[in-house]
This record gives structure tokens, C-alpha cells and sequence, in this order.
């Protein structure tokens, strides 16, 4: 019986993820939640797992301590939205406990000083996002010695087919609306202007070691293939199965067993693949991804945090979509050539960066 707590129990990964226990009964047991702004349902959480539970902000950076403390986890699920779930990956590794990491920023951030802390402690990150799920488990399989380039899958978003004028117009609701995946609301934006493709592939470079050179998105709209591994011989490797995160949330919870599933397996018949090359020039925010990944230092922390803060500008509808690369366009122009050492230093240039970019919004 593995004994799970999960931060951001209130948001889409939380909720898949408690979905999974309820089907999984016998394997695991939910010893602790965490949730921000949603009390009410945080409690009736608390109640139905019968756990321990906290509502946690950067205001109480010792709440999730002293949980783990107190319920003494195998495994924990982040699942907290944006830069907000840094400190928390920082001190479940502090503790020595294995992370399921859904939490892409944790990885575009700081992954240098989080891997080493993982490494020191003995504690493994298993990523979550469904790209780097496919890519981790594929990559196992092959052996990393025999990869050659990873191909990380994009469904492209609302807007794929949108002309270039039409993306000057779209509004928060019409970018709201995913195709594919059913997300929280500053990912699902993301997805609309190829920023989450953007975070992905930085976070691929990271996780798995590999130049962004060797790496390749490709527009697959049904969102069959996670992503792709093409070995040294010239065979390519895809992981297929429904677009459905409890997919990735339960290989990283069986991890590194190979449980049987409770979901669905995926039906090859009836169903169409399509792929198409990504249009960088009208979704800058891929190609500036790409430039933040080989310049590395402060920029990736730059890219995420300018983009956060566009994002939330947006949603506020004080700015418009085609403002959002704009907007990390001049921030990435400035100097991030410093190289954080500590995660005071992530932070600071974080805050730089939102500052550089409320100023343009
Ligand atoms: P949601 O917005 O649905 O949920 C966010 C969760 O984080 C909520 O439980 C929320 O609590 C909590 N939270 C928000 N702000 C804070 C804060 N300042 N401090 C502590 N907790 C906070 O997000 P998603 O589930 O969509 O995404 C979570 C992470 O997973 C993101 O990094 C995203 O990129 C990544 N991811 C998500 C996927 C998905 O399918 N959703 C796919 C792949 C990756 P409350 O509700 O109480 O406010
Ligand atoms: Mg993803």
C-alpha cells in the first residue's frame, strides 16, 4: 500500500489523481492533501480520505514540512498550478521522498538545483505531463544511450487552423476551450499560443539531458501519441493511449512497477492520426522557448515568469492573446546571463522578470 499526498488536490491533476485512488483502493491510501484558495473542498476531502490536510500559499512556507513530517508520504503528487510549486518540490526532495512531478515550472526554473537536491537525498522525480511521461517510460525501454532525437507532440490548441489575423481577435473564451484536454486555466492558455509546448520542451532538454537541437515538436490534433523517441538506428518509438492525464499520474504512481490498469485501454480502431509541422512564426512563443532552452542561465526562468504574468493579464482581459509573446518578446531581450546558484537567486531573477513585464502590460 503506497501512501500518497497530493498538493493542489482541488485543481485538474489533483482531481484525477484522487479519481485513481478511489479505483485503486487496495494499492494506495491518501495520507495528505493540500489545497490554496478551495477550503470547502479541500474539507470535503479531508473528510471522504479520512487524511491529514493544510491550505498552503507562499505565506506559510512551513505548512507542507510539517505535513510530510506528520503523515510520512511515499510518494507525492504536485499538482500546484505555476511558479507556486517550486518551494513545495523543494522540500518534499529536502525530505528524502520520491516526487510526482506534474508541476512543469519546479523543472523550467531551477532543474540544476533540483536535481542535485533529488540526487543528494536519494529521491526520484517522475515526471507527470503526459509528454514527459511518454518520453521517460520510452526512454527506459530503449535504453538513453541508443536515443536519438525525442519528438514531443502538440495538439495545437483551439487556434491551430486560425490565420494569423484571426488570432489578433480571439477572446479568453474561445482560448478557454481545449480540443483535446480538459486542464486548468493558465495551462489551457498555454496550450492556445504554444507556450505549454514552449515549457515542455525546455523541460524535456532538462529532465532528459538532451541538446534542444535533438528535439522536434510535431502537431498531432488527436492527442494519441504522447511523444516519440527516435533510437540511433532510425526506429521510432511512440506511447499511444486516450488523452486522459490519470493515464501518466498512474504510471508515475506505480512507478517503477508496471501495475495493471484500472482505465481503459486505447482502441487502434476507428481512430485517425494526423501530424502537421508547428506554425512558430504565428505562435512565437515555441520558437522563444527553443532560444531560452539553449541560452539556459536566468532565461528559462524569464520566459516562464514573463509568460505567467502575460497569461494572467490576459485572463484579466487586460490584454490581448498577441500580446502574450510581445510581452515575453521584450523581457527575454533583457540580460539573464546570470547563472542561479540558490533558489533566493531563482526567485530574485523571477521577480525581475515580472516586474519587466507588468511594466509592458
Ligand atoms: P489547476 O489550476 O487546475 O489547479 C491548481 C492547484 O494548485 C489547485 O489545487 C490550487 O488550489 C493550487 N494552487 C494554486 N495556487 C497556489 C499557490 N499559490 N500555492 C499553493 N497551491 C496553489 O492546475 P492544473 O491541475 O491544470 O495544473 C497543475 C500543474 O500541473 C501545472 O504546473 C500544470 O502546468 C501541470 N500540468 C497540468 C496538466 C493538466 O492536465 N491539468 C497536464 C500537464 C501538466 P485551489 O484550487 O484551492 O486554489
Ligand atoms: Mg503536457
Amino acid at each position: 500500500m503506497k501512501r500518497i499526498l497530493v498538493l493542489g488536490c482541488t485543481g485538474s491533476i489533483g482531481t484525477s489523481t484522487l479519481e485513481i485512488v478511489r479505483n485503486m483502493g487496495d494499492d494506495f491510501q491518501i495520507c495528505g492533501l493540500t489545497a490554496h484558495s478551495n477550503k470547502e473542498r479541500l474539507s470535503a476531502l479531508t473528510t471522504e480520505f479520512n487524511c491529514k490536510s493544510v491550505l498552503t500559499s507562499e505565506n506559510n512556507p512551513d505548512a507542507i514540512k510539517n505535513l510530510l513530517e506528520e503523515t510520512k508520504p511515499d510518494i507525492v503528487v504536485n499538482g500546484i498550478a505555476g511558479a507556486a510549486g517550486l518551494l513545495p518540490s523543494k522540500t518534499v526532495l529536502d525530505a528524502g521522498i520520491n516526487l510526482a512531478l506534474a508541476n512543469k515550472e519546479t523543472v523550467v526554473m531551477a532543474w540544476p538545483l533540483i536535481k542535485q537536491l533529488a540526487e543528494k537525498n536519494n529521491a526520484a522525480v517522475i515526471p507527470v505531463d503526459s509528454e514527459h511521461s511518454a518520453i521517460f517510460n520510452l526512454v527506459h525501454q530503449v535504453n538513453q544511450k541508443n536515443v536519438d532525437k525525442i519528438i514531443i507532440t502538440a495538439s495545437g490548441g483551439p487556434f491551430r487552423t486560425f490565420t494569423r489575423e484571426q488570432l489578433e481577435n480571439v477572446t479568453v473564451e474561445q482560448a478557454l476551450n481545449h480540443p483535446t484536454w480538459k486542464m486548468g486555466r493558465k495551462i489551457t492558455i498555454d496550450s492556445a499560443s504554444l507556450a505549454n509546448k514552449g515549457l515542455e520542451v525546455i523541460e524535456a532538454v532538462r529532465l532528459f539531458d538532451i541538446s534542444a537541437d535533438d528535439i522536434q515538436v510535431v502537431v498531432h490534433p488527436q492527442s494519441l501519441i504522447h511523444s516519440l523517441v527516435r533510437t540511433k538506428d532510425g526506429m521510432l518509438y511512440a506511447q499511444i493511449s486516450d488523452p486522459d492525464m490519470k493515464h501518466p499520474i498512474f504510471s508515475a504512481l506505480t512507478w517503477p512497477e508496471n501495475k495493471e490498469t484500472y482505465l481503459s485501454p486505447f482502441d487502434l480502431f476507428d481512430s485517425t492520426m494526423t501530424f502537421f509541422r508547428p506554425r512558430i512564426n504565428d505562435f512565437p512563443m515555441l520558437g522563444y522557448a527553443f532560444e531560452a532552452a539553449k541560452k539556459s542561465k536566468s532565461y528559462t526562468i524569464a520566459y516562464n515568469a514573463a509568460n505567467e504574468e502575460a497569461v494572467a493579464a490576459f485572463l484579466d482581459k487586460k490584454t490581448g492573446f498577441t500580446a502574450i509573446p510581445r510581452i515575453v518578446r521584450s523581457v527575454l531581450d533583457k540580460d539573464w546571463t546570470y547563472e542561479p546558484r540558490s533558489f533566493d537567486d531563482v526567485f530574485e531573477q523571477d521577480k525581475k522578470a515580472r516586474k519587466l513585464a507588468q511594466e509592458m502590460i
